[in-house]
């Protein structure tokens, strides 16, 4: 626990921010109002960084302890900004679309909306896999659109390594999407480690196959 000052008043808290969550830089913010409400405490913080100079509330919640009085645990920072992933040219070469929906998902993620971030995950891997065979085989980019995303990968994929990472993150997807759980000892970050997986495998595919062009 730490002591905040912030005006005249006095806080014992777990956590001082020492990031803003605006810019996402590591700062020291100043302290600036306090308010609280039964248990609850608001602190209105401001960044120090001439170029960022935005207001932020911190959250806590009110516990009371014997002989020490009232501790305030973190809850969360509001508002707070959203970093997209930035993605490699090839990928977003190969689907611009799984970029935006990927990118849809973390900030959903984000927002801690947990229920909706594992089907937009999914979302995002079937765009990449379809896109990246319509590539591949442009003469069935019809067959493909319709293709269940699974078949798509035991049919059409020949590269082992996207073809098995690629598998598993529909395995984790479909769990995400359905009532009952098939893998109860995995949630979704195994899952975005499994697409990240793909995506690295699929840029590595590219990227060997165009020095190889390039240098034949
Ligand atoms: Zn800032």
């Amino acid at each position: 626990m730490k002591s905040l000052s912030v005006g005249s008043s006095k806080f014992t808290v777990d956590n001082v921010p020492d990031l803003c969550p605006i810019c996402n830089f590591h700062v020291q913010p100043l302290s600036c109002f306090a308010h609280t409400s039964g248990r609850r405490l608001q602190i209105v913080f401001r960044c120090v960084r001439q170029e960022c100079d935005c207001l932020f509330f911190a959250y806590y919640r009110g516990e009371h302890v014997q002989n020490v009085g009232m501790q305030y645990h973190f809850i969360e920072f509001k508002p707070k900004s959203f970093i997209s992933k930035n993605l490699n040219a090839e990928i977003r070469a190969i689907s611009p679309n799984f970029e935006q929906i990927y990118n849809q998902a973390l900030h959903a993620e984000s927002l801690g909306l947990n229920h909706i971030v594992g089907p937009g995950y999914r979302k995002a891997l079937e765009f990449l896999i379809k896109d990246y065979l319509i590539g591949l085989f442009k003469e069935q980019e019809e067959k493909i659109k319709k293709m269940f995303l699974g078949n798509c990968i035991k049919e059409l994929i020949n590269n082992e390594n996207i073809k098995l990472c690629a598998e598993r993150a529909v395995w984790l997807g479909n769990d995400e999407t359905h009532y009952t759980r098939t893998w109860e000892d995995k949630d979704i970050s195994h899952m975005k480690e499994l697409i990240e997986l793909t995506i690295y495998w699929i840029s590595s595919e590219v990227i060997t196959k165009r020095y190889l062009e390039e240098m034949n």
